[in-house]
């Protein structure tokens, strides 16, 4: 490493929708260690975007077990840092300049389909959590004017992506990815009707404006950093790297996750499972 690359900083981005698992723990955990050989700063984001599953009580136990498994970050919403808020919910103006530049770029318009309809036209029963591809008939005309942002946004918006164009990134983890858009993802949500930024949108402004140099996140969401990129280049933004941690599974291959009876890092304490056993498991 020399003196002239960027100083590295990496990011824990947890939701408050439900208590933290083994799987989450395992994620954050390799974050820290990359972060930690890189002589990085790691910082905590809460994402707390979702209005309906958000509550106040998970995001003070969320840090609390993350720190009780051993993790330390050096910016949060705990702590403060040069880069605050590290809430989202406390980040809306943000993401709302970056809608605007994406509306005079004509790049977005507002879609009245319901997530019913979009999996009713995509024909094929829809079984991965992957959102199926907006189908090209539910597009309006590249030339038809957009319509103005409300004040208070109450219709879904969504970006256009570049048809048949091939979006690559080497992973640090994956090795070289590959997605082209209009195939292996579509159109998708920046802004939704109650008012608030996709998930897509708010990371990328985040990632961007905490000056994130790698991504740490689970291989379930490579098809969002195809996404992503799409929103890098729209804005002008420089993309991080990526670092795509693999599943935990259990032993049947059904995916943590996915388990309604997954431990959550919660009951394995209340079980009188220590940080050490917690972390020799999430190894296995
Ligand atoms: N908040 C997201 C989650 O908990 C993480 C997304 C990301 O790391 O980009 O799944």
């Amino acid at each position: 490493m020399t003196d002239q690359q960027p100083t590295y900083r990496g990011r824990l981005a947890p939701s408050p929708t439900g208590h933290l698992h083994l799987g989450h723990a395992r994620t954050f955990w390799i974050a820290a260690e990359r972060t930690k050989e890189k002589n990085g700063t790691l910082i905590l984001r809460n994402e707390d975007l979702d209005a309906e599953r958000f509550r106040m009580d998970f995001v003070t136990d969320m840090l609390e077990d993350l720190r009780w498994v051993g993790l330390d970050w050096a910016e949060g919403p705990d702590i403060g840092g040069p880069f605050g808020p590290y809430s989202q919910s406390q980040r809306k103006t943000l993401y709302r300049f970056a809608l605007q530049k994406l509306h005079a770029l004509g790049v977005i318009y507002p879609c009245t389909r319901s997530r019913r309809d979009v999996i009713d036209a995509a024909g094929a029963p829809h079984e991965t959590d992957e959102e199926p591809v907006y189908p090209a008939h539910f597009r309006p005309p590249a030339s038809q004017d957009v319509p103005a942002l409300e004040d208070v946004i109450s219709i879904n918006w969504r970006m256009r992506v570049p048809d048949n164009e091939t979006l690559s990134f080497i992973d640090n983890n994956l090795g070289l990815k590959q997605g082209v858009a209009g195939k292996d993802f579509g159109d998708f949500l920046v802004w939704r009707k109650d008012d608030c930024p996709s998930y897509q949108l708010a990371c990328v402004v985040d990632d961007s404006a905490m000056q994130i140099t790698e991504v740490v996140r689970g291989a379930d969401l490579v098809t969002s950093t195809f996404r992503q990129l799409v929103l890098y280049k729209a804005l002008g933004l420089i993309s991080p790297e990526f670092y795509h941690c693999a599943l935990m599974l259990d032993e049947k291959g059904v995916r943590l996750a996915k388990r309604h009876d997954a431990l959550s890092l919660r009951q394995m304490r209340s079980h009188g499972m220590t940080p050490a056993d917690v972390i020799a498991a999430m190894k296995r």
